[in-house]
C-alpha cells in the first residue's frame, strides 16, 4: 500500500514541488544522489573508483515531453562522457529512453541514443538503457535491438517482476543479444503482467541469473550485471557462478549509490566485479520517491529529517 502511495507520488508534480523546495528533503535524497552538477558526479566516480568499484552514470531525468529537453540530455551525456576519458575515471553511462524523446517521437528518440552509443563506442565506454514501467518494455527492446546490430557497447535491463521477462532474457541470448542487467524491478505493475510477492520476484530474479549463466548462453555471448542488494539474491548467484566455473571478472553485481555501502566495500573485498550506479543532476525527485518506496526505513528516515531531528 505504502509502497504503491509512494509510486504514485512520484508523478506528482505537486508533491515534486514540495519535496524538492524543501532543504530537509534535499539533505535526505544526497544519500541517494551524488549531486546536482556533474563535477559532483565526477568527483563521486573517483572516490567509487578509488575503493576499487565501476561506476555506471546516470544524468537524472525522465519522461522528457519537448524536443530541446531531450536534446540538452543528450548535450550532457556527451560532455559526461568527455569528462568521464578526460580524467581516466572507469564509468560507463546508462541513461532512459523516455529522458531521450521517447515520448516526443520514437525515431528522434532512437537518433539521440544512437548518437549518444556511437561517441561512447569512439570512448570506449559502455550505454546501459534503463527498464522503465511495463507500457516501456516493448519499445525499449526494440530500440535496444536495433543498436545492438549495429553497436556491441550497449546493453539493457530485464526486470525480474514481468511474467514476460523469462521469454525476454530467452530471446536476448538466442539472439546472441543478451548483454543485461537484471533487476527485481522498481514500478508499480498490476498482477496480471507482474509478480507481487517479494519471494516469488525473488526467485525469478535467481532463475533468470541462473539463465544467464548456463555455459550455452555464455557461448552465445550472455553477460550478466545482477542489479540488487539483496544477498538472499546475490550469494545464492554467486555460489551457482561458482560451481560453474564461471570467470569472477565476466559477471558482475551493482548496487545503487548510497545504498549498503559496507556491503558494497566487502563485496570488492571478497573479489567480486562491482558497479556503482551514481545518479546526477536536477532532476532527482521520481528516483528519490522510488528509492522511498523500496523501503520504509528510508521513508521514516525521510519523515524524521521532515521533522527536524
Ligand atoms: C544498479 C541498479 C540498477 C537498477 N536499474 C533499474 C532499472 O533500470 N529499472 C528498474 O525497474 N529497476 C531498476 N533497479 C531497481 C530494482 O528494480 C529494485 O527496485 C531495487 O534494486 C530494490 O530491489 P533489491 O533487489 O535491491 O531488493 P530489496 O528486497 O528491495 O532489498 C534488499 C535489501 O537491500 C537493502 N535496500 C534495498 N533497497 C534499498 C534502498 N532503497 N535503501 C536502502 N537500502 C535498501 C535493504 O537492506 C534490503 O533489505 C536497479 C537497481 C540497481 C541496484
Amino acid at each position: 500500500m505504502l509502497r504503491h502511495t509512494l509510486i504514485a507520488l512520484s508523478h506528482s508534480s505537486r508533491a515534486q514541488r514540495f519535496v524538492t523546495g524543501f532543504g530537509p528533503a534535499r539533505r535526505v535524497a544526497r544519500r541517494f544522489v551524488a549531486g546536482e552538477t556533474r563535477q559532483e558526479a565526477l568527483d563521486a566516480i573517483r572516490k567509487l573508483n578509488d575503493m576499487g568499484m565501476l561506476v555506471t552514470v546516470d544524468f537524472l531525468g525522465e519522461h522528457v515531453e519537448e524536443r530541446g529537453a531531450a536534446l540538452a540530455n543528450v548535450q550532457e551525456y556527451q560532455e559526461v562522457l568527455a569528462d568521464i576519458t578526460a580524467n581516466a575515471l572507469k564509468s560507463g553511462i546508462s541513461l532512459k529512453l523516455s529522458a531521450m524523446g521517447l515520448h516526443v517521437d520514437k525515431e528522434f528518440c532512437y537518433e539521440n541514443v544512437r548518437q549518444i552509443v556511437a561517441v561512447a563506442k569512439r570512448e570506449g565506454r559502455f550505454v546501459r538503457i534503463d527498464m522503465e514501467e511495463s507500457a516501456l518494455v516493448d519499445v525499449t527492446l526494440e530500440l535496444y535491438r536495433r543498436l545492438r546490430a549495429e553497436f556491441d557497447n550497449v546493453g539493457a535491463v530485464i526486470q525480474a517482476y514481468l511474467h514476460r521477462s523469462r521469454d525476454d532474457v530467452a530471446a536476448l541470448i538466442e539472439e546472441g543479444a543478451a548483454d543485461l542487467r537484471l533487476v527485481k524491478g522498481a514500478y508499480d505493475e498490476p498482477a496480471e503482467i507482474a509478480w507481487q510477492d517479494r519471494d516469488a520476484i525473488r526467485h525469478e530474479l535467481i532463475e533468470l541469473c541462473k539463465m544467464m549463466l548456463a555455459a550455452d548462453a555464455r557461448r552465445r555471448g550472455a553477460r550478466l550485471a545482477l542489479g540488487s542488494h539483496d544477498d538472499a539474491v546475490y550469494n545464492v548467484v554467486a555460489r551457482y557462478a561458482a560451481q560453474q566455473g564461471v570467470d569472477p571478472a565476466s559477471w558482475e553485481i551493482q548496487f545503487l549509490y548510497g545504498i549498503r555501502r559496507d556491503e558494497q566495500r566487502r563485496l570488492v573485498r571478497a573479489g567480486h566485479r562491482m558497479r556503482i550506479y551514481v545518479p546526477y543532476g536536477h532532476s532527482w525527485y521520481p528516483y528519490f520517491m522510488r528509492r522511498l518506496a523500496e523501503r520504509p526505513a528510508n521513508l521514516l528516515f525521510f519523515l524524521r529529517a521532515l521533522a527536524g531531528e
